[in-house]
C-alpha cells in the first residue's frame, strides 16, 4: 500500500491526522525503488492516502506501477472527477474504492469543510460508465450517518453495484471529540444492509 500525504478534507474521523496535514506528495523514486524488490511477490498496489488525486505526478506514478505488472487499486474521496476520469480514460486503474461520506444534507459536515458533493456523483458516474471494477463506501460514523442517511445516498446516486458499509473506529481521530463516539452495533448495520440492499446489487458490512 502506498500512502499520499496531503487531503483535501479534513474529516472529522479520519484515522490519519499525521497524513492529511502532510505535504501532498510521496517520494515516487522511493516508491518504485520498494516496489521493484516486489515484482513477483505482489499482484497488485493499493494507492491510498490522504487523497491521491492530490498529487501531480500521479498518473506517471501509475503507469510505472503498472509497467512493473501491478494491478493498480485506488483510494479516493471522489471530489477530483477530473483527474479520476483521466486516470479512468488512460486505463491506469483497475479497482477503484470511492468513499461516499454520507448523504448530500450532511456531506460538508462529514468532511470537515465545505464540499460540493456533486462532484462526487460525477466521479461514481464515470466509475459506472468506465467498466472499472469498483466499490463505494461509507464509514458508519454516529452522528453523520444515521438510517435516514442511508437511505438519502440510494436516492441520491440511483443504482449502485457494491456498497461497502464500514465500522467507524474511535480512537485516534482528527477531531478529539470523536476518539470516544460509541460505534454502531450489529442490529444497526443490520438494518442500514436491508436499507441499502434496495438499491445496491452487493452489500457487504465490514469490520463489525
Ligand atoms: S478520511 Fe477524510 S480527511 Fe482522512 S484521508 Fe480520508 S478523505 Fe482525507
Amino acid at each position: 500500500m502506498l500512502f499520499a500525504a496531503g487531503c483535501n478534507l479534513r474529516c472529522p474521523f479520519c484515522h490519519n491526522p499525521e497524513l492529511v496535514m502532510g505535504s501532498g506528495d510521496l517520494c515516487i523514486e522511493e516508491a518504485l525503488g520498494f516496489l521493484r524488490t516486489r515484482v513477483g511477490k505482489l499482484q497488485g498496489v493499493c494507492v491510498s492516502g490522504g487523497e491521491p488525486t492530490l498529487m501531480p505526478n500521479l498518473a506517471a506514478l501509475l503507469m510505472e506501477i503498472k509497467a512493473l505488472g501491478f494491478a493498480v487499486k485506488l483510494d479516493t474521496s471522489g471530489t477530483a472527477p477530473q483527474i479520476l476520469g483521466s486516470l479512468l480514460e488512460k486505463e491506469l486503474v483497475d479497482y477503484a474504492a470511492l468513499d461516499v461520506k454520507t448523504s448530500p444534507a450532511k456531506y460538508s459536515a462529514a468532511c470537515g469543510r465545505s464540499i460540493d458533493h456533486e462532484l462526487v456523483r460525477e466521479s461514481v458516474r464515470l466509475l459506472q460508465s468506465s467498466g472499472v471494477p469498483h466499490e463505494l463506501r461509507t464509514t458508519a460514523v454516529p452522528g453523520l450517518v444515521e438510517l435516514t442517511d442511508i437511505q438519502a445516498v440510494g436516492e441520491w446516486l440511483g443504482r449502485v453495484r457494491r456498497y461497502v458499509l464500514q465500522q467507524f473506529r474511535p480512537g485516534k481521530t482528527l477531531d478529539p471529540e470523536y476518539r470516544w463516539r460509541n460505534p454502531y452495533d450489529q442490529t444497526w448495520f443490520g438494518q442500514a444492509a436491508v436499507l441499502a440492499q434496495s438499491w445496491a446489487d452487493e452489500v457487504i458490512v465490514r469490520g463489525v
